[in-house]
């Protein structure tokens, strides 16, 4: 039987929609969610995801305003901008679009954001709370994966769970999401053996590795919940994820596509995250 196909694009809309009411309550207080996002360089892929951003904050009333600064800013110029960003008022989040130029140490200038701005997740104090299981802002790529997850129907709680990638921005913060809800986790990476072997054991298999069509029908289980991360492009221009959709949607109980799934809940937790930060830096 064909597997359920997750709408991650409908999920996000819905989502957005429940985030734009928020909005609008926090207005109505005086409240103003805003994202300042900054920019270093001409990389075309990230002036498309700064854009996408900045359209979404549009789309939901959150203000936003993008910093485009040139290749050649120095380090020193870059953390004092996210050091003036962090003492304004009105800037609920913060985000440095990733990759930064080789000579810039993009560690260091996340570390400067004040955690409770830092709607990406990735400063060690957000890191650390997530392991500690404490509240604080989550990475979106996972976050959205446990709310696709959620969409499926399958509990976490019990389940075999198995994460293929394990860097910071989404493989090792899904798999403490995961573990967080009960699941029993395990992390594969590139030195894993037999990937194949542990893969079939999931009931819930995320993968977020980088390499088009990694993961086969032989590597999945039947009816296992497969989300795939994974975003590659091949030389026809073609984009294409990191599950070999037209097969494992022949054994999987359900599949995330690729485009349509995994990147518009990204987008949309986000934003979600921007609101949340606003409640945050008020406390
Ligand atoms: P990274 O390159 O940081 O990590 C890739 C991980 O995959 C590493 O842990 C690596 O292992 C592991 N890996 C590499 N080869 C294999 C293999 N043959 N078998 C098993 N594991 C392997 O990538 P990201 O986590 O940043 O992103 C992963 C993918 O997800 C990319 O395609 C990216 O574009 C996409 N992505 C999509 C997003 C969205 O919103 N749709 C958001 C973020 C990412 P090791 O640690 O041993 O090197």
């Amino acid at each position: 039987m064909a597997a359920q196909i997750i709408d991650g694009k409908a999920l996000a809309a819905k989502i957005r929609d429940e985030i734009k009411r928020e909005v609008q309550e926090l207005n109505t207080d005086g409240i103003y969610p805003g994202l300042a996002v900054i920019l270093v360089g001409e990389d075309p892929a990230s002036q498309i995801y700064v854009r996408n951003k900045h359209r979404a904050c549009q789309g939901l009333g959150i203000k936003s305003w993008q910093y485009n600064l040139p290749a050649t800013t120095s380090q020193q110029e870059l953390v004092d901008l996210v050091k003036s960003l962090n003492t304004k008022a009105e800037v609920s989040g913060i985000l440095v679009q990733l990759p930064l130029p080789p000579h810039l140490n993009a560690e260091a200038v996340i570390e400067t954001i004040r955690p409770e701005k830092d709607v990406d997740g990735f400063h060690p104090v957000n890191q650390g709370r997530l392991l500690a299981g404490l509240p604080g802002l989550v990475p979106c790529t996972p976050a959205g994966i446990m709310e696709l997850i959620k969409e499926s129907g399958v509990r976490v709680e019990g389940s075999e769970c198995v994460v293929v990638g394990r860097s910071n921005i989404v493989g090792k913060p899904q798999a403490l999401l995961l573990l967080q809800q009960n699941g029993t986790v395990t992390v594969c990476h590139s030195r894993t053996k037999n990937l194949g072997e542990v893969t079939k054991r999931a009931d819930i298999l995320v993968v977020a590795v980088g390499k088009a069509r990694l993961i086969t029908k032989e590597m999945v289980k039947p009816g296992a919940v497969v989300i795939d991360v994974g975003t590659n492009r091949l030389p026809d221009g073609k984009l294409v994820g990191d599950v070999d959709f037209a097969t494992v949607s022949q054994v999987a109980g359900a599949i995330t596509p690729v485009p349509g799934g995994v990147g518009p809940m990204t987008i949309a937790m986000l934003m979600k995250n921007t609101v949340e930060a606003t409640r945050l830096v008020m406390r």
